[in-house]
């Protein structure tokens, strides 16, 4: 078991945590950035994005959280591609174990682990996980091409998801529980202007059916209404874009944690309920869940970390 000692170290990636790491790395602290499951985040997830400022083009995705990783390195961060699995934030140096068991002793932490795709909860997601069954469009949507497939939800990321998905597939069923689609205007525009999409409004998924992978899902249409309807429908492939969950259970019972489990920071600050641990990016917001309101954050972060150093006399 290896033991090392941090002044800042960042738990977990994407734009909070590479942008931390830009700003800690160039104030000479140092950072220690542990990558976490999904180096780069969310982001590498996606494709085009185009709402970041600074690329009147749009940018890719991934190429995008690449450009602002080298940033980190460039000024010196060190990034490692390792998962901190527990914490002890009772007292500083903090105590930041990796799941190796190897130690990092830290003067702050701050902590961007982002968020995680939501389930329904249906055994038949399990069931069939890999199988037809995934939270990625961009990920897992070339295996579908020509084929037909549905994706849940109403929202931006379900519309963005079944836009991406009507480009390779044959058919796109979009399955929105509610009787309008929640996302922006001009995405449920583009929607509706997509041939190849049907949305099924007032529908919930109940079950999924096949052999050796997804071939249809059971349909409730006005599940409790004295017009309820069941019925099928044949797809090779299920996609849930119905949301995210903070990435936070290693921190339950270390700091302060709203009902949904994002951590929560004082005011505008990315100050948490134990001084030192700062909190940045869309592990502690709920509300706007944009990449570029993260990289905001995780500047904001270092800057506080930086100076609780400076108040703490550790620079
Ligand atoms: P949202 O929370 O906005 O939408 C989630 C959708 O999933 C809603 O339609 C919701 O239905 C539905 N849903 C939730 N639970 C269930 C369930 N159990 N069964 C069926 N449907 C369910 O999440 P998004 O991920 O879409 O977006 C998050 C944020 O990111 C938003 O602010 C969004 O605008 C933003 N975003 C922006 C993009 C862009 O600008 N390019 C791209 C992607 C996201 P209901 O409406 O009934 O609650």
């Amino acid at each position: 078991m290896a033991e090392e000692n941090a002044r800042v170290l960042v738990i977990g990636s994407g734009p909070a945590g590479y942008t931390a790491g830009i700003y800690a790395s160039r104030a000479n602290l140092k950072p220690v950035i542990y990558e976490g499951n999904q180096p780069g985040g969310q982001l590498t997830q996606t494709t085009e994005v185009e709402n970041f400022p600074g690329y009147p083009e749009g940018v890719q995705g991934p190429e995008m959280m690449d450009h602002i990783r080298q940033q980190a390195l460039r000024f010196g961060a060190e990034i490692r591609s390792k998962v901190v699995s527990k914490v002890d934030f009772s007292k500083r140096p903090f105590r930041c174990e990796d799941e190796n068991g190897d130690v990092v002793w830290a003067e702050t932490v701050i902590i961007s682990t982002g968020a995680s795709a939501k389930y329904l909860g249906l055994a038949d997601e399990e069931k069939y996980r890999g199988l037809g069954v995934s939270a990625c469009a961009t990920c897992d949507g070339f295996f579908y091409r020509k084929k037909d497939v549905a994706v849940v939800g109403g929202g931006d990321t379900a519309c963005e998801e079944a836009l991406y998905l009507s480009t390779l597939c044959r058919k796109v069923y979009l399955i929105v529980r509610k009787d309008y689609l929640r996302a922006s205007d001009v995405m449920a525009k583009r929607i509706k202007e997509r041939e190849n999409i049907e949305v099924l409004f007032n529908c919930n998924t109940e079950g999924l059916f096949g052999e050796d992978g997804v071939e249809g899902a059971h349909i409730v249409r006005n599940l409790g209404k004295d017009n309820e309807e069941h019925f099928d429908i044949a797809i090779d492939g299920f996609f849930l874009a119905i949301g995210h969950r903070p990435n936070t259970e290693i921190f339950r019972g270390q700091i302060d944690l709203d009902e949904e489990g994002y951590i929560k920071v004082e005011g505008a600050t990315t100050h948490t309920n134990v001084p030192g641990v700062f909190a940045a990016g869309d592990c502690a917001d709920p509300r706007y869940r944009q990449a570029i309101c993260a990289a905001g954050t995780g500047c904001r972060a270092a800057l506080d970390a930086e100076r609780f150093l400076m108040e703490h006399e550790q620079l």
